[in-house]
């Protein structure tokens, strides 16, 4: 893992803004972590995926994350404070980084499946589509090696090549494997409302988080050159190059910050 400059961190959302969040979150990856190519950071599991993306968060921002949320019963904005450390589930080792690709098995309703987790290629492939339900339909049976209709007599085993047609307590049966089997992937947050004392929780979305909170950093350097260049007429690359105590002292002699 490599620390990313300003000028890099602006570079990066530069080539990525237009594209979907899956691309902007492996764009990030992909500068960040050089030492994966951006083959293998596309076939991790969601999971590992935003266990790397924390990582980078942590290294670019520090440990306190916040923001907002709103009470789901009296529509309170609540302020969320949390640490990096609330949303990883285990701490992950860069050097031990898998594929995803380990199959996970599955016996019921006289199935038996084999499949194994979601990664970034399978989201790439829905981000077009409409519906959820369909979407995590399609990802599922991406996601799906083989399905054997096991009936009470073994030789009347046959494997199916369809996998959209599978009842539908089968696909919750597998999503909720894939929940236990990448709990990164599915994090979740507790929270309780001040005003009215309810009490939720919520999947926070680690990828569209980072890439939001990176998205606001890119805007205020940009400003921040901009007010710079027009009040001493220095080059981009040279006020990127300060730190940000320095060109905080120069914004404020030129009463901008
Ligand atoms: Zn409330």
């Amino acid at each position: 893992m490599r620390n990313l400059s300003a000028a890099e961190l602006i570079r990066v959302w530069e080539h990525t803004v237009h594209r979907s969040p899956v691309q902007q979150a492996l764009g990030l990856l992909s500068a960040a972590f050089p030492e994966y190519s951006m083959d293998r950071l596309a076939r991790l599991g969601i999971g590992q995926r935003d266990a790397l993306l924390l990582t980078l968060r942590e290294r670019l921002f520090g440990s306190d994350l916040d923001g907002m949320v709103v009470c789901p019963r009296c529509r309170q904005r609540i302020e969320l404070n949390c640490k990096v450390s609330d949303l990883r589930v285990e701490p992950i080792e860069l050097g031990a980084i898998g594929s995803g690709d380990q199959p996970i098995t599955l016996r019921m309703e006289g199935y038996h499946v084999e499949f194994r987790i979601p990664n970034s290629l399978d989201l790439t492939s829905i981000e077009t589509g409409a519906d959820v339900n369909d979407a995590r339909r399609r990802v599922l049976s991406q996601c799906i090696h083989s399905v054997v209709r096991t009936a009470e007599e073994p030789a009347d085993a046959k494997a199916l090549n369809d996998f959209t047609r599978l009842p539908q307590s089968l696909i919750d049966a597998i999503a909720e494997r894939l929940a236990e089997a990448d709990p990164q992937a599915h994090t979740r947050l507790a929270f309780s409302c001040p005003d009215c004392g309810h009490a939720w929780s919520a999947t926070f979305d680690i990828a569209t988080y980072v890439i939001k909170e990176i998205q606001r950093y890119v805007k205020h350097l940009l400003e921040e050159v901009h007010h710079l260049a027009r009040g001493y007429g220095w080059r981009e690359a040279d006020i990127l190059a300060m730190t940000p105590t320095r060109r905080r002292v120069y914004l404020q002699m030129l009463d901008v910050a």
